[in-house]
């Protein structure tokens, strides 16, 4: 069974596991579809636009940057060509490639049309731009030198897959050429979009939120499951334990029985009158002992199959238990120093008397049971508000915190298993509870280990 239980637990995991696994594959597949088609997207769209601003003649997105560029070169590149002093003019050519590379990033009407594009179609408007220089040359009556010269650029022309140090899903927009009288420059503008990550997951929200779901689910249904095999377990285990101390307990009797009845086969037993009462007395006590432990069991079990029906009478709350206290001193409690402050007044209860009883007796045996000392027994009884409580403290072995919870579950034993070194078949305190239950009120515990147990027992009261 334990084997069994782990093979569970393990098979159960692994099922999640894999659960986990297929939908974050399923997850990264939507991700990556979303991607290349939010990717196809804008470049259409881009190209869109960048088509559609060749066709108003009125604007040209590059005015601002060709009126600052033909005015800057007009003034250096002729003063470039003069120069002779080579390191100089490679300083100049520099300052030259920094401008205009800072003038097309800095000009940005493509960017704000390409953006009002977007958002006039319906979509994210928001993008990072990235303008590469692939060839830019001065010109000086015919001289030429070139600043930048990228040949794959002319080679091949109208590719679209962005060069190596761009990110891969940049989208290649546009490919300008602006010249005039000194320079001649061929650039490419790209555009990235920063938010796609965003945009992507919310267009995919849904299938997340739904495998989410499916795995929570799924988790949860594992959990209740394993848990619900774990009680069974356990009161399967609690069954096997209960048999055993029932075989115990059903054999103790029964041997003493069997032994006095093969006394009596004794002649000489049978000549003595008092060896003979003696074994008859016997006999009688070990039977009846037998019969109540019998009928506990029967009992219990008729109450699993019918409500417990007992039979309340009006009672004096003080009378009965003052009785069931004096009955227990001169029985099983002969050895026990007990205590009693009882406080009920003329209070009056609708009370079982056999049941409350048994209430009453199960406690205050178990306090001499579970003693390992001089059994002490502080019993206290008050009223408070519509209700009495007594409340029964011993000086025993005590209960541990795990157990307490479960003392009033069917066949709970603590110290668990067949140890008898404290005879019982778990089922007391589960009566108790039972009979408090079925007077309309209820019995906790509190306990220290090494120090004792108190049980106290709330029942209502009939209103005056
Ligand atoms: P049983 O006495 O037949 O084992 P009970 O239902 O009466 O069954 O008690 C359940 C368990 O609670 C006992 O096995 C015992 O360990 C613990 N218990 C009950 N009463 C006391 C007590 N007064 N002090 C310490 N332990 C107790």
């Amino acid at each position: 069974m334990f084997k069994n239980r782990n093979t569970v637990l393990a098979v159960g995991i692994l099922a999640i596991f894999i659960l986990i696994i297929s939908q974050v594959i399923i997850i990264k597949g939507v991700w990556v579809q979303k991607d290349e088609m939010l990717l196809l997207r804008y470049r259409s769209l881009s190209q869109e636009a960048a088509s559609s601003v060749w066709f108003q003649r009125s604007f040209d997105p590059y005015d601002t940057v060709r009126l600052m560029l033909n005015s800057y070169s007009d003034m250096i590149v002729p003063e470039v060509f003069n120069t002779t002093d080579t390191a100089k003019r490679a300083l100049m050519l520099r300052d030259l490639n920094d401008y205009f590379l800072a003038v097309l990033n800095q000009e940005q009407d493509f960017s704000e049309y390409l953006s009002a594009y977007f958002e006039r179609m319906g979509f994210e408007k928001n993008f990072k731009h990235r303008i590469i220089i692939k060839n830019l040359e001065i010109i000086d009556n015919y001289d030429t030198i070139s600043i930048v010269r990228d040949d794959s650029f002319f080679r091949g022309r109208g590719g679209q897959n962005p060069p190596p140090n761009i990110n891969k899903s940049s989208i290649l927009v546009s490919r300008p050429w602006l010249s005039d009288n000194y320079y001649n420059m061929n650039f490419e503008y790209f555009i990235d979009f920063s938010d796609k990550k965003k945009m992507i997951l919310g267009e995919i929200s849904a299938s997340i939120t739904l495998s989410l779901l499916s795995v929570v689910i799924v988790m949860i249904m594992f959990i209740i499951t394993y848990k619900n095999l774990m009680k069974e377990k356990k009161l399967s285990d609690l069954k096997t334990d209960f048999i055993n101390n029932m075989t115990h307990e059903l054999k103790t009797p029964l041997a003493t029985i069997t032994v006095a009845g093969k006394t009596l086969e004794l002649e000489k037993v049978r000549k003595n009158d008092e060896m003979l009462l003696n074994t008859a007395q016997l006999i009688g006590k070990q039977s009846v002992h037998l019969n109540q432990l019998i009928n506990m069991i029967l009992e219990i079990s008729m109450w699993e199959r019918t409500q417990f029906e007992i039979n309340m009478k009006e009672t004096d709350v003080f009378g009965l238990v003052d009785d069931i206290i004096n009955g227990f001193k001169n029985g099983a409690g002969k050895n026990a120093t007990i205590n009693t402050n009882l406080n009920f007044d003329s209070a009056k209860a609708q009370l079982d008397n056999v049941y409350f009883t048994t209430l009453i007796n199960n406690l205050l045996s178990n306090a001499v049971k579970y003693c390992d000392q001089e059994p002490v027994i502080d019993i206290e009884g008050k009223i408070d508000a519509e209700q009495f409580i007594v409340s029964i403290s011993d000086n025993g072995i005590g209960i541990n915190k795990n157990d307490l919870k479960h003392v009033f579950d069917k066949f709970y034993r603590v110290s668990g298993g067949n140890i008898h070194k404290y005879k019982g078949l778990g089922l007391g305190l589960y009566y108790v509870k039972k009979i408090a239950e079925a007077h309309g009120g209820d019995v906790t515990v509190s306990s220290k280990i090494g120090k004792g147990s108190t049980f106290t027992i709330t029942i209502p009261l009939i209103k005056s």
